[in-house]
């Protein structure tokens, strides 16, 4: 197709900085995903509420890619939670905008996670713009799956989804294992479900120059054994196994200490907020604090040498739609570990680019690093595969996937009207 789409992501802005707070790999999917359309002749304008009064109206963050700041509830303080109450005023934003705009300027309507959902299908039945929607995380799955700390997500969460599901004119779902869940959990047909798979940018995540140089870079010790966890800090991303996991390390194996390093990258994020803090205390009670640093969120053009720095990655979440830092991790060079669950099963290949851990179990996670920080050959074969495997994800494939289901959502709406003509 050509023209112009509509994005709705009104939860968090793409202009954020993501791994703190809402703003995660959704915002770079969002992002990555709008430039390559752009690049591929679709102008994407993206939709995000305003929170700060001195923010741009529009502001333009690459050819053809807009941001439009929409104002509706308070500018600071409304939660993510909280959102769904300034629905009608969300509603009255956009479309305060789409009547200023000429008729037909969007041909697609596209949402990203279930609040935006809500606002594309209102929308969507104003306008007549078919809606296409994309969940991130489900509120079922995650019930299914969920951490010690953690509260389930609440169920009138999960009716909203329904309801998207029920009204979308298609879903798109990461992996197999996600159209899945939206087919048996929420009761969506298979026709409307397509999955793309998305992506990581080849060309800023790269092997570079390499560990050895990455490391004189970040001044961390050429012979330290160190591994990462970069993300939102929240007990869904499962930050605690990894300090648990640490902490048998150094019980089996006290030789490890001097050179060991966990290394947490990632702000509080949502419920969580007092996780970092949770997570310092428990080291200092499991008596691993002197070997675990936590570091703020890293802007994106530093975090490739944290990842080429890394021994290994870990991601060891209790869901996740994809993990896009299991992508980029590969594609620096480091083997993943990861939870063997949902979207990181296609992320990472068991045995080839890393290694899938079934359950959070410390003592697993504990002996699935010590041994791969024990064997560096294997961790070299792990990291060609890795690199390999990683090749496979581009963001143009994301792009051109995506303007496929975009095609075939207009291609019905043409058949609807010929069939009404008839
Ligand atoms: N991220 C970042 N800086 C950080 C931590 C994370 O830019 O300090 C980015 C990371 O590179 C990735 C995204 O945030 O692109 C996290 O995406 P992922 O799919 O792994 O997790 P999600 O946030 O979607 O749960």
């Amino acid at each position: 197709m050509r023209g112009r789409i509509a994005t709705l992501m009104m939860h968090t802005s793409p202009l954020d900085q993501a791994g703190i707070g809402d703003a995660g790999g959704m915002n770079i999917y969002v992002v990555e995903s709008a430039l390559k359309m752009a690049a591929a002749g679709v102008d994407v304008d993206i939709y995000t509420r305003a929170t700060d009064p001195y923010l741009p109206k529009i502001v333009e963050i690459a050819p053809g890619v807009t941001v439009r700041h929409i104002e509706a509830g308070p500018f600071k303080g409304l939660t993510k939670e909280e959102l769904p109450t300034q629905m009608g005023a969300l509603t009255h934003g956009v479309m305060e905008v789409f009547n200023s705009l000429p008729k037909n300027y969007y041909k697609i309507l596209h949402s990203h996670y279930w609040i935006s959902g809500q606002l594309g299908w209102m929308l969507s039945e104003r306008t007549s713009i078919p809606l296409v929607h994309t969940m991130h995380t489900m509120a079922r799955v995650k019930n299914l799956h969920m951490a010690d700390q953690e509260s389930p997500e609440p169920e009138i969460r999960a009716i909203g989804e329904e309801q998207i599901v029920k009204n979308a004119a298609a879903l798109i779902a990461n992996t197999d294992s996600e159209a899945a869940s939206l087919v048996s959990l929420y009761g969506a047909c298979p026709d409307t479900v397509f999955v793309v798979a998305p992506g990581v940018d080849l060309k800023r995540f790269t092997v570079g120059a390499g560990k050895a140089a990455a490391r004189v870079k970040l001044d961390i010790a050429p012979d330290a054994q160190m591994i990462t966890f970069v993300g939102r800090v929240q007990p869904h991303k499962g930050p605690e196994v990894l300090v648990r996991a640490v902490a048998e390390m150094l019980t089996h194996s006290p030789h490890m200490r001097a050179k060991l390093a966990l290394v947490i990258i990632g702000g509080a994020s949502g419920a969580g907020s007092a996780e970092p803090e949770r997570l310092k205390d428990l080291a200092k009670f499991l008596g691993v604090d002197d070997v675990i640093h936590f570091m703020p969120p890293i802007a994106r053009e530093d975090l490739p040498d944290w990842y080429r720095a890394s021994d290994l990655v870990c991601v060891p979440s209790y869901s996740e739609s994809f993990g896009l830092v299991a992508l980029e991790a590969q594609a620096c060079g480091t083997p993943v570990v990861a939870t063997a669950i949902g979207g990181l099963r296609t992320a990472v290949a068991d045995g080839i680019s890393g290694s899938l851990v079934d359950g959070h179990d410390p003592r697993a996670w504990s002996a699935v690093i010590s041994r791969l920080l024990a064997d560096p050959a294997r961790r070299i074969t792990l990291s060609l595969g890795a690199i390999s495997h990683a090749a496979n994800f581009g963001w143009e494939s994301t792009a051109r996937r995506t303007l496929d289901v975009y095609d075939w959502v207009l291609s019905r709406g043409e058949e609807t009207s010929i069939k009404l003509a008839q």
